[in-house]
């Protein structure tokens, strides 16, 4: 299949629409990273999704809007926090989770009985769905276990060939998905931390509580409550171990280690000025926010010049820190070495 890079001029933007309202499938950008859309309303343009990226039949989309009035043909029911969430969060990189209505195919939800929806604030993001007049199913525009794409050339990678056309936008704002909360059930739970921290969900909905598995591993026989958690995600293919403490034991224990791999290609992930001898030095950011903006484009970046050992520095500095964290912890696979410097 060819796959035409089209721009976000209104001749675009149609067109882009009419290839989704037809079944077929376009990657466009938002605020979170890049999205992977269909028609939600159509089962077999779902199913493309799926292939495209080789994602696990078991893991279910987000169904994204361009107006809060669209919701309510989507989902069963509303409770008053869930409405408090919305009007707070949305739009923005933010996702809610709700009891689904029949006009929504088993294929976006990998037959749950909840549907996750979101509004992106992005405005071509929003002039797309408005264009395409259904809502459009949208996973990352990655291909699966990849990191997710956060440049329209990470998505041209990824997906030439694969699918029918790719807007570029430039780059996203935010880095990280969405946040994604369930308020299906009485007490909503933080499943994916994002760029809407826990702190300001809990200044709308102080119930509201975190999911323990947003920084562990799940146990071989354990379900979880979003099914996305299961699989190994945001992983570049060198092997990142995650150093996190003060900045001066941070540098430490990487100089440390660094000189124990001579020979092999490493590669360090900075949210300092700390410098390293003999490694690949990607600088991330100084605030949890430019290292959550820059971190999945350093993971590709890794990648592309042949870095086989990455140690990613973190120091918790921000609200988007527990968002940084769970990426981090996952690109890491686990490996996370905690410092300190009065340790
Ligand atoms: P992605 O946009 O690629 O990050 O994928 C969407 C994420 O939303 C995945 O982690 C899914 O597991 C999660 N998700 C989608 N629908 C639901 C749902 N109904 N309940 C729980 N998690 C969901
Ligand atoms: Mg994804």
């Amino acid at each position: 299949m060819e796959t035409r890079i089209l721009g976000t001029d209104d001749n675009s933007i149609k067109e882009a629409g009419e290839i989704i309202a037809r079944g077929g499938l376009i990657a466009f950008p938002t605020e979170t990273v890049y999205g992977l859309g269909g028609n939600a309303f159509n089962g077999d343009s779902v199913k493309k999704i799926y292939t495209a990226k080789g994602r696990p039949s078991d893991n279910p989309l987000i169904v994204h809007i361009a107006d809060i009035s669209e919701l309510d043909a989507l989902v069963r029911e509303i409770s008053d926090k869930a409405s408090a969430l919305i009007h707070a969060f949305m739009p923005g990189p933010f996702t809610i989770i709700l009891k689904k209505s029949d006009k929504i195919p088993e294929e976006v939800t990998a037959g749950m009985d909840t549907v996750a929806v979101r509004f992106p604030e992005n405005a071509v993001a929003q002039r797309l769905i408005k264009s395409a007049g259904v809502p459009v199913a949208a996973p990352s525009a990655n291909l699966s276990g990849k990191p997710s794409p956060t440049k329209a050339k990470h998505v041209i990678t990824d997906m030439t060939g694969r699918i029918d056309a790719i807007i570029d936008g430039g780059d996203s704002d935010v880095g990280v998905e969405s946040t994604i909360v369930d308020a299906s059930r009485d007490i909503p739970v933080l499943l994916r931390p994002g760029g809407i921290t826990y702190e300001m969900i809990c200044d709308v909905v102080p119930e509201t509580v975190i999911d323990p598995h947003i920084l562990e591993s799940l146990k071989a026989d354990e379900k979880p409550l979003c099914p996305g958690m299961k699989y190994k995600h945001y992983a570049p293919d060198a092997e990142v171990t995650v150093i996190e403490g003060d900045m001066a034991a941070v540098k430490a224990e990487i100089d440390k280690r660094l000189k124990e791999h001579s020979g092999r290609i490493c590669g360090v992930l900075t949210m300092s000025e700390n410098c390293y001898d003999s490694a690949v030095i990607l600088h991330g950011g100084m605030t949890n926010k430019e290292y959550a903006k820059n971190l999945f484009a350093c993971l590709r970046k890794f990648d592309e010049l042949g870095v086989e050992i990455v140690y990613a520095e973190f120091e918790n500095r921000d609200g988007y820190g527990l968002a940084i964290r769970n990426r981090l912890y996952k690109a890491a696979s686990q490996r996370i070495i905690h410092v300190n410097t009065e340790e």
